[in-house]
């Protein structure tokens, strides 16, 4: 996440960035390559693509033997590498990547399914065709038998400051997240709908005929945990997330790849993010998935000196990246460059047990407390006694923290660490 330079306020007041009133959209060219990450680590031994595979726009890309993950190319061209990747806390994935042919020629396969989709064959193609698509459509979630779901939110805010694809979707392509609520009801069978907006979009999602509740315009808001709390009257429990309790969220952008799927018999494969350069100003980008960051700033004439930093995701919940390759993703919502003299420095200050973080804190953590225990590795005992697992991740502790202190990634890290450990004790367990 970004801190700023300006705190001075003990209760930020941040508020939601806004899309404007005719938003323009820059499209950056179809570059000379793309990359493609899948959550899957590499392995070797069982791919199933090959180099030199050539591809078609929009074609599902199956990786390894007996595995479902896939991903769905956003170029026609040719493999030209299949490697692992290393992501935050050391997780591996698989880069595939794409050069990409002159002539673009787009891929039939999910037409052809997607044509007379019955109900129950319609959740199966979003499981198995469109979780590649712009937003990350959660198809495994709604076909995951041990959810029982009875309630869909639709986020039409976005959940990070200066983000606004969602609010730039909503605006722009009405039609499909209609189209997309509706196949979403039938496929699911969750008739309960509920539509999550600021106050500026409640007009223009009038026309959906869904219950439509307004969220705050204040900074963190708009996170899942909070609409649950604010607006749905639930409780997320400790560690859980709201798919545990039947409510699923979905975002705007991914609602609205649905409906244009399946209204154009095509996967979209084109992904809308806000990109912040380095003097603060904000422009909304399309892009091919796969488009190396370099490409968009060299459409923007941004030069990246040494140390510059270059965020992925937005300023309270983002992460950094370390090269100018690293491509967009499906759920790329923001990328954001800093000039090195505005990278606030990372100190190894203690915690001076000013209580900032414990008056900003949602979920009312004794973070001064809870640091301790990180700082150290002892997460079991961060977890057991100091509610490390009650954070719902909105990074305001670090923001505020006059010690400057790096709470958030701490926090991340240690659930990492824990869940990891945890995954391996069962695996052991048989
Ligand atoms: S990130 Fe920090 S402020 Fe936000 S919920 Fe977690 S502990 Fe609280
Ligand atoms: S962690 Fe930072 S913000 Fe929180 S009490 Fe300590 S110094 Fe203050």
């Amino acid at each position: 996440m970004i801190k700023r330079s300006f705190i001075g306020l003990l209760k930020p007041r941040l508020k939601y960035g806004s899309v404007a009133e005719t938003p323009s959209l820059k499209q950056i060219p179809i570059p000379k390559e793309i990359t493609l990450f899948s959550n899957c680590p590499f392995d070797k031994k069982n791919l199933l693509l090959k180099k030199k595979a050539t591809v078609k726009t929009g074609q599902k890309l199956l990786l390894y033997k007996e595995s479902d993950e896939y991903v769905v190319s956003s170029v026609t061209g040719q493999v030209t590498s299949i490697s692992s990747y290393t992501g935050d806390f050391g997780l591996s994935y698989t880069a595939i990547t794409i050069e990409v042919s002159d002539d673009e020629e787009i891929d039939d396969e999910f037409k052809d399914v997607s044509k007379d989709a019955s109900k129950d064959a319609s959740l199966e193609i979003i499981k198995n065709f469109l979780a590649f698509a712009p937003g990350n459509p959660p198809g495994k979630l709604f076909s995951d038998k041990d959810k029982s779901l009875n309630t869909i939110v639709v986020c039409c805010a976005d959940s990070d400051l200066l983000i606004t694809t969602n609010q730039y979707i909503v605006k722009s392509d009405i039609d499909a997240i209609k189209n997309g609520i509706n196949i979403l009801k039938t496929a699911t069978g969750v008739n309960d709908i509920i539509m999550v907006a600021s106050q500026s979009q409640m007009h223009e999602l009038s026309t959906i005929g869904e219950k439509i509740n307004q969220v705050n315009d204040t900074y963190p808001s708009a996170l899942p945990h909070l609409i649950m709390k604010n607006i749905l009257g639930k409780v997320v429990p400790a560690g859980k997330n709201p798919e545990d309790i039947g409510v699923c969220f979905i975002s705007a952008e991914a609602v609205a790849s649905i409906g244009n799927a399946f209204n154009s018999g095509q996967i979209p494969v084109t992904k809308t993010f806000t990109l912040v350069n380095k003097d603060g100003s904000k422009s909304l980008v399309s892009a091919r998935i796969g488009t190396p960051a370099g490409d968009i700033f060299k459409a923007f004439n941004i030069t990246l000196n040494e140390n510059d930093r270059i965020i992925f995701g937005g300023p309270m919940t983002g992460s950094s990246v370390y090269s100018e390759k690293h491509p967009v993703q499906p759920d790329t919502d923001a990328i954001i460059v800093q000039d090195r003299d505005d990278i606030p420095v990372i100190s190894d200050y203690p915690c001076t047990n000013c209580g900032d973080c414990i008056r900003v804190c949602p979920a009312n953590i004794q973070i001064n407390l809870l640091v301790r225990f990180l700082e150290t590795g002892q997460y079991e005992e961060a977890a057991d006694q100091y509610d490390l697992y009650s954070c719902i991740e909105c990074g305001l502790c670090s923001y505020v923290c006059v010690s400057g202190m790096p709470i958030f990634q701490y926090i991340r890290s240690a659930k990492y660490e824990l869940d990891r450990a945890n995954t391996a004790e069962a695996t052991n367990n048989g």
